[in-house]
């Protein structure tokens, strides 16, 4: 892994009245590419030659500076990264960045100073790791099966790394999990090795809310340990499941598919805004416990309202997450924190901003 020290290095070098906010072109940079312009910063986008044109013709989002890779390893070579450094960039990392980079090598090999905690990748990447800090948490979960023996109720079973929620299955029995497991292998979509995780299938309704945890900050808000903690907006994934009902009366297969393809926008009923802010101050200190600093910027929790249960946390992002792509202007809930229009992408901006007026820069970088 790269060590801290090398990082430091780099940004101890950085000339802080010419920070440029940086990440790939996505939907995702736009808005942070219009947040930090908001906030007085200069923008450096990375994109494909075939994506240019498509991010430069968005005129309040657009990079003021674009570099160009034919494909996105070369990002992490010497010259690459290197010249990321001559410009001062502070990458943001978003979903399409960890994807298309790797959490591996960004781990392993890349060193340009870059907004947040770089071991959170290694926590939210292993589902098992998160079950672990969720337990930590002390969250409400779903009941976990080790093995498909264990069965004994209604269960979603999630290939490990899958991505988007595609090929994953339900089976309330060790017999539905061979039947479908061997299914999908004979059709080449698993090997006999695949591996896969467990659990309980929690019925109700789901919630996806951001929040915004700030180390600069002090602790706002019950159970949190440290920094202060924004819920900036919800959203509820829309997922080809969602529409089941159109093949009535007949449940067509096809529909059995947890992939996701956009957002809502989302409130909750009044009430349950304490319950999503103790989930999340309760997520945000065990993360500090078990990867000290912990969370650093933006997470997501993802959630199902049970109606006996309460709330139930089955997955955390911790990044700025698509359906933050809402809220450009802000949500139902950034007024209640901000007076202007505060996005996800401005709200880095302006940690940012204020960690260089403090001389706090290091501490958001890891
Ligand atoms: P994930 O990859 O964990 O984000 O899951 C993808 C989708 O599967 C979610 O957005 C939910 O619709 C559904 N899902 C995941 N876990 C559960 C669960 N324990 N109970 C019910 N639905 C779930």
């Amino acid at each position: 892994m790269i060590s801290r020290e090398r990082i430091m290095s780099a940004l101890r070098n950085y000339s802080e009245s010419d920070i440029k906010v940086a990440t790939i072109c996505s939907h995702s940079s736009l808005q942070i590419f219009h947040g930090a312009r908001l906030e007085g910063f200069a923008t450096l986008g990375i994109t494909l030659p075939r994506n240019r044109p498509y991010y430069e013709s968005f005129p309040t989002a657009r990079p003021d500076i674009i570099l160009e890779v034919e494909r996105y390893g070369d990002i992490l070579s010497d010259d690459f990264q290197r010249r990321l450094i001559e410009e001062n960039a502070i990458i943001i990392p978003h979903g399409s960045f960890v994807e298309y980079v790797g959490a591996q090598n960004i781990l392993e090999k890349f060193y340009v100073p870059m907004f947040g905690n770089r071991l959170t990748l290694l926590w939210e990447g292993d589902r098992r790791k998160q079950r672990h800090w969720f337990q930590e948490a002390g969250v409400a979960v779903p009941k976990y099966f080790n093995d498909p023996s264990e069965i004994d109720r209604p269960s979603i079973v999630k290939l490990h790394g899958a991505k988007g929620g595609h090929g994953y299955f339900n089976a309330s029995s060790p017999e539905e999990f061979n039947r479908k497991f061997e299914e999908l292998r004979s059709k080449g979509l698993i090997d006999r090795e695949a591996d896969v995780v467990i659990e309980e299938f929690v019925p109700g309704v789901r919630y996806y809310p951001h929040f915004f945890i700030s180390p600069l900050g002090n602790p706002n808000l019950p159970n949190l340990t440290h920094g202060s903690l924004e819920l900036l907006g919800i959203d509820r994934r829309l997922e080809v499941i969602d529409e089941v009902y159109r093949g009535l009366p007949k449940i067509m297969e096809e529909y059995l598919d947890y992939t996701v393809t956009g957002n809502l926008p989302v409130v909750v009923r009044e009430k349950f805004v304490v319950d999503l802010l103790e989930a999340a101050a309760k997520i945000a200190s065990a993360s500090r416990k078990l990867f000290n600093p912990g969370l650093i910027g933006p997470f997501c929790l993802e959630m199902i309202y049970h109606p006996k249960r309460g709330f139930v946390v089955f997955e955390v992002s911790a990044r700025i997450v698509a359906g933050t792509n809402l809220y450009p202007l802000g949500s139902p809930y950034s007024p209640y924190y901000y007076s202007e229009p505060m996005s996800m992408g401005r709200r880095i901006a302006r940690e940012l901003k204020t960690a260089i007026r403090e001389n706090k820069l290091h501490e958001l970088i890891h």
